[in-house]
């Protein structure tokens, strides 16, 4: 029953570099069978679930302005349209394990997948079918954690769920310093003030402003992503 979970609504934000996983390729396949086949596990309970994806394992805008000319704003749209790509391999994986699934795009690519229109895309959740938000906000010198914000709260989401590739937020990089604690509880204030590299400040301010807890969990551990959607205990909890 639908009203045992934390969340009846959650927006989860999968980076690009999680569709990474450890392959060569741009994206891993059994990654993304992965997510989809968790995402279809809670649909079934009745949870809705919105998916922004990101771009950062095809294009990231912000490191490759500057070259050879190509200016930031140029940037950002190829590193938008990554984004697309992605959503629409999730969207295909998701499909084809029978989870129905819209991409709705920021700027429009009619022929690909349907404009970002706020209220139908909340029609599609209350029907049952998962949203991929592609695109980003649709504007440079954002990022897609922004628009994972964002589109949280204009689809009143309950949570932002960052899937990434470490456990959650540490008081120090885990990669160099063995002792780094996880930190499993953390405020807005905390994460900005002591500039721990969660999100960038746009996102966790619209994060903060608007009462929207953010988990920031590993999604390569077989199950984590189900249960941060039914709100288990898993990463780090920032809110308050
Ligand atoms: N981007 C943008 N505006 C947005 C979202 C994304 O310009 O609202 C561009 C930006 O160049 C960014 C790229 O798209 O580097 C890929 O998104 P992001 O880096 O957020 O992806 P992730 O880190 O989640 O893989």
């Amino acid at each position: 029953n639908e009203q045992s979970y934390r969340w009846q609504r959650v927006l989860l934000k999968v980076s690009g570099e999680a569709l990474a996983g450890d392959q060569m390729q741009n994206i891993d396949p059994k990654v993304t069978m992965a997510i989809a086949r968790e995402v279809a596990t809670v649909t079934r309970l009745g949870i809705e679930v919105a998916i922004v994806v990101g771009g950062g394992n095809i294009f990231r805008g912000s490191s490759w302005a500057g070259c050879s000319g190509l200016d930031r704003s140029s940037a950002d749209y190829i590193g938008m349209l990554a984004t697309v790509m992605n959503a629409i391999f999730l969207q295909a994986t998701m499909e084809s394990i029978g989870i129905p699934t819209r991409v709705q795009t920021a700027f429009r690519m009619s022929e690909v997948a349907e404009p970002y229109i706020r209220r139908r895309a909340v029609r599609h959740l209350e029907k049952g079918r998962v949203v991929i938000f592609a695109a980003g906000t649709g504007n440079p010198f954002f990022t897609t954690d922004t628009a994972a914000a964002l589109r949280c709260a204009e689809i009143n989401a309950q949570v932002v769920l960052k899937a990434t590739n470490v456990d959650g937020v540490y008081d120090d990089d885990p990669k160099r310093n063995p002792n780094a604690r996880l930190l499993e509880d953390l405020t807005y204030h905390e994460v900005t003030s002591k500039d721990l590299s969660v999100m960038d400040m746009t996102a966790i301010t619209l994060c903060q402003e608007n009462n929207i807890p953010v988990v920031v969990f590993n999604l390569s551990k077989p199950g984590n992503i189900a249960k941060a959607i039914k709100g288990e205990r898993v990463g780090t909890l920032i809110g308050g």
